[in-house]
């Protein structure tokens, strides 16, 4: 049995925190794109724990932590990533298992993502994520099972570096790099990684025919798809429902829960359309109430309301299942409180989330107000207990979603969260 987690908007919005919560029930929690661009955030025994690369079920000692085939993989990041938790006393080793797939991210993707980016301005974290796809849809990347063989890792650095050089030389004006010096870098890293090295899509093939529970968790969110997210402002991965399936080597019908998350609010980081941003102070407040600041790069986050276009055409992208709404507690702070429930343009209604950035730049959303609860929830642990003003909430996205909201987060905390039947 296979759980998706996936963000339904533009991601940030507490897949850390609900992993953690679902962990318990799993026996694998398994990570499926994106790279250490993402920053997934657990707030246990007062302790603020942000992982990148490692899935949090990793804090759960009974659990096995996957890095699939879609994940690209930073050395630099992983080995950090790994000595922080084992600072920690969480037992790493032997519970995580990396997929010889995976693609590994080289210094000169972070080069290119740098150079690129101060032409692009779409607003990347500079990890090298972007250029690290590029290759591996080029057909030239270097995976985690060319680190095995020296012969073949260098005859693939020489190959790639002919033309990075070049580029990073006569396009960006940016410092060249030395073969020698990367594969001595990489082979070290090898043996770093050896003994996590493993066939992932047979281990969990192994563990769904044992009727083992596989939570597959995604990054980034549903709306920064490279697919079907707002293109060009999109990650270089499928964050999407469907991206658990190639990023880990597990058929469609494997899966039978698609958890979509979302914020009570609207968050984006980067560039890109955002149709509810609230511009002045409004959107300040909320930052602030939510701390909505990046957990990779610190970068502020721009605030706007709940866009329930976007969401239904979320949930329909996703296949989603049900619901897992977020940061209750925050929104309940502001004094009022708005949803979107419609776009216009030009008068005119539309019908469907638009396939385009100009059409998006350019809505006119419709909202809702909604009364404010203004009262802390750290101590409600039911539905029924929920302010009613809160309850409306759930209910307007329930009604205009189509699917339940079955998971409620009431703050940071492991504990604060209410379960629906
Ligand atoms: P992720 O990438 O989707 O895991 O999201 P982040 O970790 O980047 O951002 C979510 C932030 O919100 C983290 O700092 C969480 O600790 C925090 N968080 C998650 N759920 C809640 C909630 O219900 N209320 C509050 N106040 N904070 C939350």
């Amino acid at each position: 049995m296979v759980t998706v987690i996936v963000g339904a908007q533009w991601g940030d919005e507490g897949k850390g925190k609900i992993v953690d919560a679902l962990a318990p029930e799993a026996h694998i929690v398994a990570r499926y794109q994106g790279g250490a661009n993402a920053g997934h955030t657990v707030v246990c025994e007062g302790k603020t724990i942000v992982l990148h690369l490692i899935p949090s079920g990793i804090l759960h000692e009974h659990v096995q932590c996957v890095i699939g085939n879609g994940v690209v993989l930073d050395p630099v990041a992983l080995r950090q990533e790994i000595a922080m938790l084992e600072d920690m006393g969480v037992r790493v080793r032997g519970r995580l298992f990396i997929s010889h797939k995976a693609h590994v991210i080289m210094p000169y993707h972070k080069l290119l993502d740098h150079a690129r980016e101060q032409q692009q301005g779409i607003g990347t974290t500079g990890r090298g994520i972007g250029p690290a796809y590029i290759d591996k849809y080029s057909r030239v990347g270097i995976r985690v099972v060319d680190l095995l063989d020296r012969r073949v890792l260098e005859e693939k650095l020489r190959h790639n570096l002919a033309e990075k050089n070049a580029l990073l030389a006569k396009v960006y004006g940016a410092e060249q790099l030395d073969v020698e010096a990367i594969v001595a870098e990489y082979l070290e890293f090898d043996r770093f990684i050896d003994e996590f090295v493993t066939d992932t899509t047979t281990l969990l093939h192994t563990a769904l025919r044992e009727g083992k529970r596989i939570l597959a968790e995604g990054a980034q969110g549903a709306l920064l798809d490279v697919d079907h997210g707002t293109y060009p402002f999109v990650t270089s991965s499928n964050p999407t429902s469907g991206g658990a399936c190639t990023g880990l080597g597990i058929p469609p019908t494997a899966v039978d829960r698609i958890i979509g998350l979302a914020k009570a609010y609207s968050t984006r980081v980067g560039n890109g359309p955002f149709p509810t941003e609230l511009h002045g102070s409004e959107g300040e407040l909320l930052r602030q109430l939510g701390s909505e600041y990046g957990a990779t790069t610190g970068r502020p986050r721009r605030c706007g309301w709940l866009d329930l276009v976007a969401l239904r055409y979320s949930v329909m992208v996703n296949g989603i299942t049900e619901l897992a709404l977020t940061k209750l507690d925050v929104l309940g702070m502001l004094p009022r409180i708005k949803v979107c429930t419609r776009y216009r343009l030009g008068g005119t209604v539309l019908k469907s989330f638009p396939v385009d950035v100009p059409t998006l730049d350019n809505v006119e959303p419709e909202y809702i107000e909604l009364e404010s609860w203004q009262c802390p929830l750290e101590d409600v642990t039911s539905f029924d207990a929920l302010p009613r003003q809160a309850q409306a909430l759930v209910e307007l996205v329930e009604e205009h979603c189509g699917v339940p909201v079955r998971l409620l987060s009431t703050g940071a905390a492991r504990e604060q969260i209410i379960w629906r039947q």
